[in-house]
């Protein structure tokens, strides 16, 4: 069998290593990137010709194993009656006709820009991929670079607040709305972060819209409808847009230009499978396709491609959105639905709001941490379908735990008593998670 992947990232990458370790061994894989697949793909800084999985291999050793690198040819056509793509050599301009049993399409997304003046200036960036992930971070380093101004307070903005401000910049975080981070945590969790980034002199200049970048050939300053703010760089976080203008009228997109696919990851081609950022992915808190542009989402979803090449043997169960991220001295994470959410789909789901010690209070305070948490449950069948957490240290095995527990519909009846270890030099005596879910029980029957 001969299978196309396209695009080399986490979806691509993952769907070439299961196919390496799953296939037969006679399975020819051509391997296309529009970028350097040197640099796309995070080879291990060890390769070797024996290597047992494909980062660790050598050109050589992908060769022997059928693994065809097509670096820098970007596919532009699929022809589904031919079982063929099209794609260009972007440094010869050559095209290249390639003729596939499978085809896995994984094009991800790229870095929304703004449509406004100035965003080709010298140092307006954005960060996309590990090449721009890597050319922003050399600019941690820059002297010339004083003022950094970021715009968009979602998780890649205040990623990169975090990141220049430890390197010892200035740093202005502009967003439109009033607050950081709320497309993914709730107001109790929020104003403690946006705390953090102002004890760290993070600049948050909240609902603002920015109209115009100055410059001469360099930024030189950020202009939005409320002040302008000197700026040596500017990084553009303003969400990511799927890959998939190519794909139009060729593969059925849904209004967000995601690819459609089913639970097996075919796309409306015979033959043809999508993963990824380009994909829109079932979201089983409220059972709708969404698109969630996380790596987490684009592995599992390669993993159940490759399962399903020759026939449907196994569905995909969908994600929770689940996420977390270090913001100088908090830790915090978030899985399932948020306040925000409900608010607007009017969902019928309550929340509770638990503040726990992580140890019992006859431990130190100095080896105690408060973990802040919030758990969102079904008023119709109490079934979990959230939950965020936050604390000074990394607790985040908690939302992974709920994650789970929202796939397998767990109730809040279930979750109140359900066993969790108890060692007091390690824990509580309860763990959180039955705290809230006790709390939410009380609730319900209050109700
Ligand atoms: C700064 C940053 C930090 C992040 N941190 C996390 C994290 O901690 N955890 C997490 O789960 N997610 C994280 N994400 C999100 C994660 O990076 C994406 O969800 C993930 O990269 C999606 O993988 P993908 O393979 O679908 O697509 P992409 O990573 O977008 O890759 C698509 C690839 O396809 C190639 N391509 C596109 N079109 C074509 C074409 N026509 N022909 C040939 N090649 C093409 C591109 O060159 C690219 O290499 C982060 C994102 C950013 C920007």
């Amino acid at each position: 069998m001969k299978v196309i992947v396209i695009g080399g990232s986490h979806g691509g990458y993952e769907s070439v290593e299961t196919i390496y370790e799953t296939m037969p061994k006679n399975t020819v894989v051509n391997w296309y990137d529009q970028g350097d697949l040197d640099l796309v793909v995070n080879w291990s800084k060890e390769r070797v010709d024996d290597a047992k999985d494909v980062r660790h291999m050598t050109n050589e050793a992908l060769n022997k194993n059928h693994i065809n690198l097509f670096s820098l040819s970007k596919v532009i056509n699929i022809d589904a009656s031919k079982h063929c793509i099209i794609a260009k050599n972007l440094v010869t301009d050559e095209e290249i006709v390639d003729y596939y049993d499978k085809l896995i399409i994984a094009t991800g997304s790229d870095a929304n820009k703004l449509r406004i003046p100035g965003t080709n200036l010298d140092r307006v960036m954005t960060m996309r991929g590990k090449v721009g992930i890597n050319k922003v971070k050399q600019q941690l380093h820059n002297a010339q670079i004083k003022n950094v101004i970021i715009v968009g307070g979602g998780y890649i903005g205040i990623m990169a607040a975090n990141m220049f401000s430890q390197a010892g910049k200035q740093v202005t975080l502009i967003n439109g709305s009033q607050q950081i981070l709320d497309n993914y945590l709730d107001d109790d969790f929020i104003e403690i972060l946006m705390n953090d980034l102002k004890n760290h002199q993070v600049d948050l200049e909240l609902s603002q819209q920015v109209i115009r970048i100055n410059g001469d050939t360099t930024v030189a300053s950020v202009e939005t409808n409320k002040g302008e703010y000197l700026a040596d760089m500017v990084l553009l976080a303003v969400g990511n847009k799927p890959n998939t203008e190519w794909l139009d009228g060729i593969v059925k997109l849904n209004s967000k230009k995601l690819i459609e696919v089913d639970e097996y990851m075919h796309t409306d081609l015979e033959d043809v499978f999508a993963v990824g950022d380009a994909t829109e992915v079932r979201f089983t808190p409220t059972n709708e396709m969404k698109n969630i542009a996380l790596a987490s989402n684009a592995q599992r979803q390669a993993k159940t491609a490759v399962a399903n090449l020759n026939s449907n043997l196994q569905p995909f169960y969908g994600v929770q959105g689940t996420s977390g991220l270090v913001l100088f001295d908090k830790v915090f994470a978030t899985t399932g639905v948020n306040s925000k959410m409900i608010e607007s789909a009017e969902l019928p789901i309550s929340s509770v709001l638990v503040t726990y010690d992580n140890l019992m209070d006859n431990v130190p305070d100095s080896f105690r941490t408060q973990i802040r948490f919030k758990l969102f449950y079904s008023n119709v069948d109490h079934t979990i379908k959230g939950a965020q957490i936050l604390a000074d240290k990394d607790f985040n095995e908690i939302i992974n735990t709920i994650s789970v527990a929202i796939q397998m519909r767990m109730t809040i009846e279930q979750l109140a008593y359900a066993d969790f270890y108890f060692q007091p030099q390690l824990t509580n005596e309860w763990n959180i998670m039955n705290i809230a879910a006790q709390k939410a029980l009380k609730k319900t029957s209050n109700d």
